[in-house]
């Protein structure tokens, strides 16, 4: 089954979008990705001759407040739409119930942030009975909230017996994920970076068994270097992530797996865009200094590897590309990602901060895929069972 055999003539569809977007200090929307992301699933629906019923979480929100309601988003969502969109006030009661049982074949409402309720997060059954009113099939376009089991992603599922289907971005992201996990061309290269080292040494676990090659750079690296027994001064590290760490390498090396790490670093004298900086060996980094990049040597071998590579997916910067200094590695990546793409590879981005550095190097449209879920993604690349694909099969 697809999202194109449900029949949705004259039926009301309760679609699960993911509109957390960020706003400015007026409540405008300051980056529509998410929303333009989520456009071919509605206009499918709208051409089909079905009404549309677009329900989301916003931010963290304690209950009911005004700076996270979904209001704010209707104006955006109109102008990428093209029309106008009916809003409902709660997302569930009459409230909601006098917007959506009246809408007609080709209109859109917007129901407010799922989560001024706490039942949301909660899972509620009864809550989710009660979103499930307000359509008459239900379709999941939310990947960035595939690995929660909230009412409106999981457990609404069992109130659409039938009439349930992923949408288009979602389905393309499973997609996408799958062409990396299951039939990858080889070889097959990892990169991961950025700073949560503890919980992105659970996917390196996975995709060791998986992967030809695997890079690691960004905040990660330091660990991973510590654990070899070099000196890292103040970089990031994660002292009792050792042992994992270095059962990775060994684990890497038993199973003929590349590991790419860096040779050397740009240091910093404090963490800052202004900082004093100089390039060393990563294993002879001196106290009071922390890595804040991977060094040039490191970045041209990684930038080596990536182009030849056939399957390659990134999640986490190489470095703080936040600040100038320190943003070569990151960037000297995203060019070899675009590289390897031109070279007939398959590339594919997730997490926040690799797409922001992908959209800062204005490669975006140069790149195979561009994963609306950094979590999900991740817990996904864990061999983790996502609950909002999962309740879909139920
Ligand atoms: P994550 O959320 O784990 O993907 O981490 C992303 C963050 O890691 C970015 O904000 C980077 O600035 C940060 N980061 C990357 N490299 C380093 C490093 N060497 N030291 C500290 N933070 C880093």
């Amino acid at each position: 089954m697809a999202l194109s055999d449900l029949n949705i003539k004259g039926k009301r569809v309760l679609v699960r979008v993911d509109f957390n977007v960020p706003l400015d200090d007026n409540f405008e929307v300051q980056d529509d990705t998410r929303i333009r992301r989520a456009l071919p699933t509605i206009n499918h629906l709208l051409k089909g001759g079905a009404s549309v019923v677009l329900m989301s979480h916003l931010g963290r929100p304690k209950g009911v407040s005004p700076e996270f309601s979904l209001k704010h988003v209707v104006g955006k969502l109109e102008e990428l739409l093209g029309q106008s969109v009916k809003f409902a006030a709660d997302c569930v009661g009459d409230v909601a119930l006098d917007v959506t049982h009246n809408l007609k074949p080709g209109e859109v409402a917007l129901l407010e942030n799922l989560r001024f309720h706490k039942e949301e997060k909660e899972g509620d059954e009864f809550f989710a009975g009660q979103l499930a009113e307000n359509g008459d099939l239900y379709v999941n376009d939310a990947f960035g909230t595939a690995h929660r089991s909230h009412a409106s992603t999981a457990v609404i599922a069992k109130f659409f017996p039938v009439d349930k289907e992923f949408g288009l971005l979602l389905q393309g992201e499973i997609d996408a994920l799958s062409k990396v996990m299951s039939e990858p061309a080889s070889p097959l290269l990892a990169i991961i970076g950025g700073a949560k080292v503890s919980s992105k040494l659970a996917i390196l676990e996975n995709l060791v068994d998986k992967v030809d090659r695997l890079m690691i750079g960004g905040g990660m690296a330091y660990t991973f270097v510590l654990a070899q027994g070099g000196q890292v001064g103040n970089s990031l590290v994660e002292e009792d992530m050792v042992p994992r760490a270095l059962d990775i390498l060994k684990k890497a090396e038993a199973k003929g797996v590349e590991v790419y790490l860096p040779n050397d670093s740009v240091i910093a004298d404090t963490f800052s865009a202004e900082a004093n900086s100089q390039n060393c060996n990563t294993s002879e980094i001196p106290k009071g200094w922390m890595g804040l990049d991977i060094g040039p040597d490191s970045a041209s071998r990684f930038a080596e590897a990536v182009r030849t590579s056939k399957t390659i997916l990134w999640n986490g910067p190489m470095g703080v590309f936040e600040f100038e200094k320190f943003s070569n590695g990151t960037f000297t990546v995203a060019m070899a990602l675009k590289e390897a793409t031109d070279l007939g590879g398959y590339t594919l981005i997730g997490g926040g901060d690799s797409i922001a550095a992908i959209n800062a190097a204005k490669l975006a449209d140069q790149v195979s895929y561009l994963s609306t879920g950094g979590g999900a993604m991740l817990e996904y690349l864990e061999g983790k069972v996502l609950p909002g694909i999962a309740a879909m099969a139920e």
